[in-house]
């Protein structure tokens, strides 16, 4: 296909408002790209790429697959520079730059220019091959020559890359015609916005092909290549979709988390996984201990599906040390101090994506990975199996082959999943993670998929307290069993006036040591008792905090606190500086 035609079809797709007319065109666009192995005359199909795969990703504004790292490396500058030099002697790259803050878009000032005059040059420096470099006006310039031209292009690497860059992208823009220079531009910068998104491309490959969206969907979850998939959609059809698989070395994307709350996730699922929050950088680990010498056996890849294996020894290490079978792993690495206990975020990014001093760094900042997903083990992938199936591979990959009655705990690298519809169990685990150290807690649906790239309700991170409030200790209940010398279930009040209203109980978020600090502080002031309930004189304030306020009876002031946690000790405050009922009416709102 011309490079002229993918121009004046992105053209036309641009100017169409309607969300199914871009569709019906980029169908089209797909299904006209041809197949290039009878265009060149031969039965060879080894064509790589075909031209039907460069108008999947360029229509999208990709060069390259969704998991292929390799980039462009094409900065605005060099851009403008190659631009400027197709365009005459008398245009420098400041003026492009004048041109583009006038009219405020690239692809624009491209198409405003007049390319081809550069006869000599183009050809001398080359236009990406094929027959026709140097000549004026985009007649002959194919989409597969700007495809191989531009992986050249990003192949460039070490001393004067950079003038080879702007040498290829000169010889491509000196074979453009106005409209072909819009859409280069535009796709060399990633800019290509013509209203073509991800959905759009599924859905145009399923009209295109005739193949049903869903297995579209699930080709492109796990190949994450809509070249790939729309051609394999047009040669083989749902079959061959449907035989598309993960491939240990090339990442997917990865499922990703909403805000969400317990009362949500209770309501929603008969019972909620919680894990703890990790606060460190999201891993992808690929490992095939049974590699070829010459393939990397372990590589590791960032939440943007970028290459981080060589600033993660630690990762690499592990993997090697513990995986005995093919598998990808999701998971978070996270920083360490010397006791192995957590470190904030700001720490890993020390390590994260660092390309030089990789050894200093990791004296400085060590790092350990946690894996809490597994996508495929030996052989099979698990994206459809639900969640708690997908933990058990998990833990059977990362446990130790040769001590079988191992304790979940006792498994490194492996990140702990309870399984529970009790709201008190959920705040237990919530107060356990906060207090080693990590964020909180993540809520997941045990029966789900793993659905790569979205944002769904079945991954929750619980929200982190956006308002606490500041409440008065008005009674408490002694505990039971081992914990019956300890007070715990306290009544929490607010200030009505010179009154206090109770708004609800704490009794989670605390630990055991905790508890014992609260009871000495809080026994002087029992002002009665009855049973196992106390009054207690209003004399401490503690901090907590809560998912909502709902209206209630139940309480004096009429609202309740839902899944009150308590956070601390105001000690700084007396009864009088507590938070009123007119603050929680307002919360409430
Ligand atoms: P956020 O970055 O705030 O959207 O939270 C989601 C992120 O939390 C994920 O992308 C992971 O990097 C991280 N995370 C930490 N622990 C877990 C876990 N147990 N399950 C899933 N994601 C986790």
């Amino acid at each position: 296909m011309e490079f002229a035609t993918f121009a004046d079809r992105a053209a036309a797709i641009e100017a169409e408002p309607a969300d199914l007319e871009i569709v019906a065109r980029t169908s089209e666009l797909l299904a006209d790209a041809g197949d290039d192995s009878e265009e060149r005359g031969s039965a060879d199909s080894a064509v790589e790429p075909q031209t039907v795969e460069i108008v999947a990703r360029f229509v999208q504004g990709r060069v390259f697959p969704a998991w292929d790292s390799t980039k462009l490396d094409i900065g605005p500058t060099t851009c403008y520079e190659a631009i400027a030099r197709a365009a005459g002697t008398n245009v420098g790259s400041d003026d492009v730059e004048e041109r583009l803050a006038e009219v405020g878009e690239i692809g624009a000032v491209a198409a405003g220019y007049e390319f081809g005059g550069q006869q000599g040059l183009g050809a001398f420096t080359g236009g990406g091959g094929g027959n026709g470099a140097g000549s004026a006006g985009g007649n002959d310039l194919t989409v597969r020559e700007v495809s191989e031209t531009l992986a050249d292009l990003a192949a460039a690497e070490g001393s004067g890359s950079q003038d080879r860059k702007i040498d290829l992208l000169f010889g491509l823009f000196n074979r453009c015609s106005s409209e072909e220079a819009r859409y280069l531009a535009r796709l060399v910068l990633s800019e290509m916005r013509i209203g073509v998104g991800e959905g759009t491309v599924r859905d145009a490959i399923s009209e295109a092909f005739d193949v049903p969206v869903e297995r579209v969907e699930r080709a492109l979850q796990v190949s994450n290549d809509y070249g790939q998939v729309a051609r394999v959609a047009r040669d083989e059809g749902r079959e061959g979709l449907d035989e598309l698989d993960l491939e240990v070395g090339r990442p997917v994307q990865a499922m990703l988390a909403q805000a969400g709350t317990v009362t949500d996730a209770l309501e929603e699922w008969d019972e909620a996984a919680v894990e703890w929050k990790y606060d460190g950088a999201r891993i992808q680990l690929h490992s095939d201990p049974e590699a070829a010498e010459a393939d990397a056996e372990t590589r590791v890849f960032s939440r943007n599906m970028e290459e981080v294996t060589d600033a993660l020894p630690e990762v690499v290490e592990f993997a090697e040390a513990t995986l005995e079978e093919p598998a990808i792993l999701d998971g978070e690495v996270v920083a360490i101090d010397e006791n192995d206990d957590p470190l904030p975020f700001q720490e890993v990014l020390k390590r994260f994506r660092r390309k030089h001093d990789v050894a200093k760094a990791r004296e400085d900042v060590m790092v350990r990975p946690v894996f809490f997903d597994c996508l495929h083990a030996g052989g099979e992938d698990l994206l459809e199996e639900p969640l708690t199936t997908r933990h058990e591979r998990l833990r059977a990959v990362l446990a130790d082959g040769e001590a079988p009655e191992q304790d979940e705990d006792e498994i490194e690298g492996l990140s702990l999943l309870w399984t529970t519809d009790d709201p008190d169990e959920i705040e237990a685990i919530d107060a356990e993670a906060l207090e080693a150290g990590h964020e909180g807690i993540m809520l997941k649906d045990p029966d789900s998929a793993y659905s790569p790239g979205r944002r769904g309700k079945h991954w929750r991170k619980r929200k982190p307290d956006v308002e606490t409030l500041d409440c008065v200790v008005t009674g408490a209940e002694w505990g039971e069993g081992r914990r019956a010398t300890f007070l715990g279930t306290f009544e929490l009040s607010v200030r009505a006036g010179d009154d206090l209203e109770t708004v609800g109980k704490v009794a989670t978020g605390i630990t055991d040591e905790k508890l014992e600090e609260l009871t000495e502080l809080l026994e002087p002031h029992i002002a009665a008792e009855e049973g196992q309930a106390v009054d207690i004189e209003p004399e401490v304030v503690f901090e907590v905090g809560y998912e909502e306020i709902q209206s209630s009876p139940t309480y004096s002031s009429g609202y309740a606190l839902r899944f009150p946690r308590f956070l601390g000790v105001r000690s700084d405050k007396d009864p009088e500086d507590a938070d009123t009922l007119e603050r929680v009416e307002r919360l409430r709102a």
